[in-house]
This record gives structure tokens, C-alpha cells and sequence, in this order.
């Protein structure tokens, strides 16, 4: 009898022919969150799920579990153990998981991958459920049971197990390809990618800073938020543009309202060159609309045509009480509420545009080089990388 987690598969079972594509993402996902604290063959595959043989010890277990709850594609995490193929084991096992439980209503699932098993699942469900009926003085309920016992039948073995934690759904990180966003230490854009990875993007990072004009801190609180959203793909990029010397120059030599929207189609541009780089397929951003002056329909609309990628907005219709639920929940919600020096707040305006015309815009940004300050700023760009966990190489 050997402890194991098993983990199922969320929402792969819907996506056709690429579900091999996407359990082997979910695989190496596993192996790579476990490394460190199992090795690579403490997880096997296949059947919509994954089986993890345990270390004993509990702290090891602790741990691994909380990893696992970060993995995008899990829908949830049990525990239990592989053991033969009769019906007392079944039985001894299933009452060692729920000894310490409180419930009153229960339910077996078999499933048996062996066909030449000689019971059925149906069999097997009732007497396993009929023993723990008695055992555990409850009833069978099939529908809404507190408690859930799960037999799966394999070739030589079976794994019997108990459903509990929930995983964190979504889709495998990686598998629906490169998006850029456009970080900064504010509560919203952190949010926005950690929403965008969790639909299966992998997520390169760009933050522009107006260091050294204002102090170093948005760069260390944007690292900090990068040390958290990694654990969720386990290698990060940061590209760290100094925006500054741009920012004097457009403050120069275009109209005051202006500024931010400039500010953001510049950025905007910059990022779509990394993204191009990056191979990436669309930028980010943790924009909600209505939300501050630069986020009205129509200053979005200006800021867009900026790009020919398109501009992903995964927040554009949340609150900011649902976007900070999230930050709490993802813990970038105890950094982003420190005060930090934003690029956007140095040199702003006090009476922003909130209905930009693109006929202005275009006629500020004939004020400056706007091809030039592009390529300036790439060249001064910095590149930082972030792996999770410690030994993942
Ligand atoms: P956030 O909380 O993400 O800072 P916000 O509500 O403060 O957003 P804005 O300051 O208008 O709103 O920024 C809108 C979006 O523009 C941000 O969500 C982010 O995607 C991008 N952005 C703003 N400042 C920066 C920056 N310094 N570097 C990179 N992207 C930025
Ligand atoms: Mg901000």
C-alpha cells in the first residue's frame, strides 16, 4: 500500500484533439512545481488524471500540496492510496480515509480501466458503499454525498482515494501560446496576468519606470509581484524600460491633457516590439473601463490604434472590490498597497483627456520622434528572469 495524490485534469476532457497537447503541458507543469521536493518519477500519467506517490513526511506533503493548488489545469487534489484489487482492501482503506470525518451521506465511484476485473463497477459501489454505510452509520446518496470515495481499477492495481481540495482550474499554463503585459505595481495589471495565465498564456513582463528621476521602488515592488506570479509558470521575463527621459520629452513639447495618453500609446508601442521579439500573440493590460481618466471608451479606443497586436483587457469589466478579492487571494495585494513611485503619476497632468481625437494625437506626437524614442528605449532596456521553484533550472 503506497500513499499517493491524485490530481484531475480540469476542462481538458473538453478540448478535442488537443487534449495530448495539453495533459503533457499539465505533466511537465506538475513535475516542474514538485521539483525539489519529489522526483520527476514521483508523478505518472494519463485517463484525465495524474497519480503522485508521497513522501511520508508531512511537511513535505504540506508543501507540495500548496503547489499543486497553483497549478492551472487541476480541477482538484485527493489523497488516498494504490493498493490491490479486492474488496477488503477497498473496504480497510476507505474506512482509514474517512475515520477522522464528520458526514452523514456518502457515495463510491468505481471506475475500472481493467475490464477483466471480475465485478463490475456497480458491483463494487454498492458493496464497498454498503460497508461503509454500516461501518460509518450513514446513507448512500449519489447525487450530493458530503463524502466521496473513489476506486479506480488499472491493470494490477487499484488506487482508492478521497475528493477534497480544490484545484485551481483553468487551463495548463503555456498552452495558449505568449502574451506581453504591461506591469505596474498598482492592484490591477498583477491581477490581469495572473487572470490571463490562468486561461493558459504564458506571460512575458514589461515595466516602465522613471528611475533614476524618482526612487528604485516600483522596479522592487514589480519584482516582488514577479517572485509571486512565477510560481504560476515557473519562468518569468521582465523587461525593465527607463522611461523618463521619453516622458521630459513629450511633457515638452505637446499639450499638458495629453501627456498620459501618450505616455500609454508609447508604452504601448514599445511593448508591441518586445512582443514581436517574444513571439508573442497580443498585449496585456489591467485596464477596467470608466475606471480612472485614461480608461474611457474612447481613450481606449486611441490607445489601441497605437498597436497592431491586439490589446487583451482581462479586467474590463470588473469592479475594483472583484479585482482586489483577487490580489488578496494571489497575495500581490500587501505589495501593491505600499506607495511606489509610478512613471505614470511623474509628470501627469492635473486635468487629463478623458475623450481623446485622434486628429490631436496625431498631431502631438508629430512634436516628437516618436520612431526614434522607440528604438531609444529598447536599446536601455534591461531584462531580468525569474524561475520557480529554487531548483528549477
Ligand atoms: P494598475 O493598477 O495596473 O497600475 P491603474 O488602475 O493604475 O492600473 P493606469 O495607471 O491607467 O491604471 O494603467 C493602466 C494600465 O497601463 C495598467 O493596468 C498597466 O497594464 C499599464 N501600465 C500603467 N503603468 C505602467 C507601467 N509603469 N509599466 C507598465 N505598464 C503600465
Ligand atoms: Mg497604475
Amino acid at each position: 500500500m503506497k500513499p499517493i495524490i491524485v490530481v484531475h485534469h480540469h476542462e481538458i476532457g473538453l478540448k478535442g484533439k488537443n487534449r495530448g497537447y495539453f495533459e503533457k503541458h499539465l505533466l511537465r507543469n506538475v513535475r516542474l512545481t514538485l521539483k525539489g521536493l519529489l522526483p520527476q518519477n514521483a508523478v505518472t500519467g494519463g485517463f484525465g488524471r495524474f497519480i503522485i506517490y508521497i513522501d511520508p513526511n508531512q511537511e513535505v506533503t504540506n508543501e507540495v500540496i500548496g503547489r499543486l493548488k497553483k497549478v492551472f489545469g487541476l480541477s482538484n487534489i485527493c489523497f488516498g492510496f494504490e493498493t490491490g484489487q479486492s474488496i477488503e482492501e477497498f473496504n480497510s482503506i476507505a474506512e482509514s480515509l474517512l475515520i477522522e470525518k464528520s458526514f452523514s451521506t456518502i457515495c463510491v465511484k468505481t471506475s475500472r480501466a481493467n475490464k477483466a476485473y471480475p465485478k463490475t463497477s456497480v458491483e463494487v459501489n454498492k458493496e464497498v458503499g454498503a460497508f461503509l454505510c454500516s461501518r460509518f452509520n450513514v446513507r448512500a446518496n449519489l447525487s450530493q454525498p458530503d463524502e466521496t470515495i473513489y476506486i479506480e481499477i488499472v491493470d494490477k492495481l487499484a488506487y482508492v482515494y478521497l475528493s477534497k481540495i480544490p484545484g485551481a482550474g483553468g487551463l495548463p499554463a503555456g498552452v495558449s501560446g505568449r502574451v506581453v503585459s504591461l506591469i505596474s505595481a498598482g492592484f490591477d495589471s498583477p491581477v490581469a496576468s495572473y487572470k490571463i495565465m490562468k486561461r493558459g498564456a504564458y506571460v512575458v513582463y514589461v515595466h516602465f519606470h522613471s528611475y533614476p528621476f524618482v526612487s528604485h521602488n516600483s522596479i522592487d515592488q514589480v519584482k516582488k509581484i514577479l517572485e509571486l506570479l512565477t510560481q504560476y509558470q515557473y519562468f518569468s521575463k521582465l523587461y525593465l524600460v527607463p522611461f523618463a527621459e521619453c516622458q521630459q520629452d513629450i511633457v515638452l513639447k505637446t499639450p499638458q491633457p495629453l501627456r498620459v495618453i501618450l505616455y500609454r500609446r508609447m508604452m504601448v508601442r514599445v511593448a508591441e516590439r518586445i512582443a514581436t521579439n517574444e513571439k508573442a500573440n497580443a498585449l496585456v493590460t489591467g485596464e477596467s473601463l470608466g475606471q480612472v481618466a485614461s480608461q474611457t471608451l474612447r481613450n481606449i479606443r486611441v490607445i489601441n490604434n497605437a498597436a497592431k497586436l491586439p490589446i487583451l483587457r482581462p479586467l474590463v469589466g470588473s469592479d475594483k472590490e472583484e479585482i482586489i478579492d483577487v490580489a488578496r487571494k494571489i497575495e500581490t495585494y500587501d505589495i501593491c498597497k505600499e506607495p511606489y513611485d509610478d512613471c505614470c503619476s511623474f509628470l501627469t497632468p492635473r486635468n487629463p483627456e478623458t475623450w481623446a481625437d485622434p486628429a490631436e494625437i496625431a498631431e502631438a506626437e508629430a512634436q516628437f520622434d516618436v520612431n526614434d524614442w522607440i528604438e531609444k528605449l529598447l536599446v536601455k532596456t534591461e531584462k531580468v528572469e525569474f524561475k520557480f521553484p529554487s531548483s528549477y533550472t
